[in-house]
């Protein structure tokens, strides 16, 4: 029966008090609902009230009302999109009518007796940026809702929201069926970024915290908080874009003044003072706001959009860090930690503790990004560009993490997880196989002798040496410790670093590559001074090294003290001209000349390379090639240059196979000219830790690999099941063809040939 004008207390958070009144005692969950709708009509002087919850079938079903006709409840159903409550849910918006019933999504349900309303408020119950349910009024006469009034009922659709997800409001029966959070199982594609199985429960990286409290008790307090909050998240970021330390370590510039940009909104901060002002608690107001944000954005199929929907994600997530005064170091994971996020810098990663960590899902990044890189390192699964994954999913979830096949599937079923188990099974059964291959010579069928390597840059990776059975390290990624520092490493401490890679690697030989900072490789305590349009073809590397020698001295120093009365191999990295490498190997000398004149030991034997990483020193090798003692090919460079696809942008970064005649051609002319000059060359890219692909390497002539630790194993199996003789003359014909891409025919061929790829 409506209840017109009668006068209740106003204001939302006395509003809020009686609702929460109203639900709680024992009485059964349909008497409690019927009174929170009493409450609201009451309280907002509305003939009718009415609640909607969207049922697994993805149909609002009519919960309660006071108004309508009562033998509705539970029987009038709408379609998504269907009705005026269908749209609100559809585009989880609040929708205030004068005149409802002259509204084209009006649709009239004669069981409902709803005609002769004709204003009509409607707000979705937010969870997660998802409607889960509608909670209407409507007034018999046409009326205009004052703003104030949406924005009440926005705050009490969001209280509703949490007390239904948290089963407070209804049985657990009811709540089964209630879609308060995606609950079916879904299998996402995206790509594989490290090889490996693994399932576990879902942490998310910066994991939105939930509000503790909602009601506050003293709304000007709560609204000092926000702005104290506000204030120190902004301050955060200045620091962070000042070059200062921070968490946003290996974020770049742009993501930061985004950022930024972001946490002066104005639209944002008045939301945010608006929601405090309705009653909420601080932390509960970023949340209410962020929810309609995430509801708003997420309709938007402009990527840039939803991008910056990401954007104000992380900064509402950052905001309620600030508030809860939270630390994610300090965050208990469960002990098969998947971890969860849009994108990671490789230091990033390095924060979670390897014991727990089983897999990494990310919605973004690229393979050969750093972060791939480093999860490939610790041999953690990672599955990337899985478009979509964090609205789909919440903290605690089931998933199964699929680097076989790049593929994620969330809240799997058991049927899923026993086939994944058993395959798990197998690998492991196969990690056997490749480990009594340990120590078996990596020799082809038809006897020549490879080089079998691994790359490395972290301490963890010493271990992978004696596991993997690798001839030593091809690879040192000396910024690897520069990037998890929370300070420039001192003399000392990388001198100790190198030492005790060295220690590890005794006889075998370790190949160290100067600092590689820049690109996608940022380090937060490292002023930049100048902004770069393309960090890629920016001031990377060597480039670096060379402009701020004191730097590059000091890593020398550390290395050739590291070295001391021993073999010690150093390489540059992106070397594009000759001079450039003349000048890195002068600063050798150098430091060699300090260290000799104080008397302090030098390396027995010292041999200085260059990357081969920039198409450049194709052409200019007769030159380069009698100045070094070795050389490496960088194939991730290398290509993403050649092809002018940047490697960790994932719109462009596997557009072009390396499988392909103008990649390959490019690798045998260098194989080529180093067999000329006699010097030595090996291969170091992402290229050799696949067996397909080093098997195409073999045949080119490389004899030198240095694999991720992971590649080791089914490396050399192929190595031993290689006949080079016969495959050399199948690739020969192979390099002359017009294709964009040769990758099945050189699978072809390994099958013909017996080679296990
Ligand atoms: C490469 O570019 O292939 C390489 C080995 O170096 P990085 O991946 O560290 O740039
Ligand atoms: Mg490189």
């Amino acid at each position: 029966m409506p209840i017109g004008g009668g006068l209740t207390t106003r204001g939302p958070r006395n509003l809020l008090r009686q609702i929460r009144e109203a639900m709680a005692g024992a009485a059964p969950a349909q008497e409690r609902l019927d009174r929170v709708v009493r409450t609201i009509a009451q309280s907002m002087v509305a003939e009718v009230c009415s609640i909607y919850l969207r049922r697994a079938s993805g149909e609002l079903e009519l919960f309660a009302t006071e108004g309508l006709n009562r033998e509705a409840v539970h029987n009038t159903r709408l379609r998504p999109g269907e009705g005026l409550v269908g749209e609100v849910a559809r585009m989880a918006q609040p929708i205030s009518l004068s005149d409802a019933p002259s509204h084209p999504s009006f649709a009239y349900r004669p069981e409902t007796g709803e005609d002769p309303y004709h204003a009509f408020l409607g707000a979705p119950l937010l969870r997660g940026g998802r409607a889960i349910g509608v909670l209407v009024v409507q007034n018999r006469a046409e009326r205009r809702y004052d703003p104030d009034e949406v924005e009440d009922i926005q705050t009490i659709a969001m209280v509703l929201a949490e007390t239904v997800a948290s089963g407070e409001l209804l049985g657990q029966e009811e709540l089964r069926d209630v879609e308060v959070a995606p609950h079916r199982p879904e299998r996402l594609k995206g790509q594989k970024f490290a090889d490996g199985l693994a399932f576990g429960h879902v942490i998310l990286h910066e994991a939105p915290l939930a509000p503790e409290k909602l009601l506050s008790s003293d709304p000007v307090l709560e609204e000092m908080k926000l702005n104290l909050g506000l204030a120190d998240l902004k301050s955060g970021i200045d620091r962070m874009l000042e070059g200062g330390q921070g968490k946003l370590a290996g974020q770049s510039f742009e993501v930061l003044e985004t950022y930024r940009m972001f946490a002066d909104d104005r639209g944002w901060n008045r939301s945010l003072v608006e929601a405090v002002r309705s009653g909420l608690t601080a932390e509960a107001a970023v949340d209410r706001v962020r929810n309609e944000h995430r509801a708003r954005f997420a309709k938007a199929r402009d990527p840039y959009i939803k991008e910056r929907l990401h954007d104000f994600e992380d900064l509402a997530n950052r905001l309620l860090r600030v508030l809860a005064g939270d630390n994610p170091g300090q965050r208990e994971l469960p002990d098969d930690a998947i971890l969860v996020a849009r994108n990671l810098g490789p230091a990033d990663l390095l924060e979670y503790p390897r014991e727990t960590l089983k897999g990494l899902l990310l919605e973004e990044g690229s393979a050969a990004s750093h972060a791939a890189i480093v999860a490939r390192a610790l041999g953690i699964p990672c599955v990337g560009r899985l478009m979509g994954l964090r609205d789909r999913l919440s903290e605690g979830d089931l998933v199964i993490v699929d680097g076989e096949t790049g593929e994620a599937h969330l809240r799997p079923r058991p049927d899923m997880l026993d086939s994944v188990q058993s395959r798990m099974a197998v690998r492991d059964q196969r990690q056997a196989e490749f480990a009594k291959l340990r120590d078996v010579p990596a020799v082809t069928a038809d006897g020549t002798r490879i080089s079998l390597l691994t790359n490395a840059g972290l301490a963890v990776d010493l271990e992978n040496l004696d596991e993997t059975g690798a001839e030593g390290i091809g690879l040192f990624r000396t910024e690897f410790q520069f990037m998890v520092s929370e300070e420039l490493p001192r003399l000392d401490s990388q001198t100790a670093l190198y030492k005790l890679v060295l220690d590890a690697a005794g006889d075998r030989p370790v190949t160290f590559r100067t600092l590689d900072i820049g690109g996608d490789k940022v380090l937060p305590y490292m002023e930049t001074t100048e902004r770069e349009e393309n960090p890629a073809l920016g001031r990377r590397a060597i480039r670096l090294g060379l402009d701020r020698p004191s730097l590059l001295r000091l890593q020398l120093r550390a290395l050739l003290a590291a070295g001391a009365g021993r073999e010690l191999r150093v390489m540059f990295p992106m070397i594009a001209t000759v001079d450039e490498f003349r000048a890195a190997r002068e600063l050798v000398d150098v430091e060699c000349d300090w260290a000799r004149r104080r008397g302090r030991p030098l390396p027995a034997l010292l041999r200085v390379g260059a990357m081969i990483e920039c198409p450049s020193v194709l052409w200019h090798l007769d030159a380069l090639l009698p100045l070094t003692d070795f050389v490496s090919v960088g194939s991730n460079d290398l290509f993403q240059y050649m092809y002018a696809a940047d490697r960790t942008n994932p719109l462009v970064s596997d557009r072009y196979d390396p499988l392909s005649p103008p990649a390959l051609r490019a690798l045998q002319s260098i194989q080529k000219a180093c067999a000329d000059t006699g010097t030595p060359v090996s291969v170091c890219g992402e290229l050799a830790g696949r067996p397909l692909e080093a098997f195409a390497l073999l045949t080119l002539g490389f004899t030198r690999l240095s694999a991720p630790a992971g590649g080791v194993g089914p490396v050399k199996r192929m190595i031993l099941s290689a006949d080079l003789t016969a495959a050399k003359r199948g690739m020969a014909s192979l390099l002359g063809s017009s294709a964009g891409s040769i990758r099945n025919e050189i699978e072809s061929l390994a099958r013909k040939l017996n080679v296990v790829v």
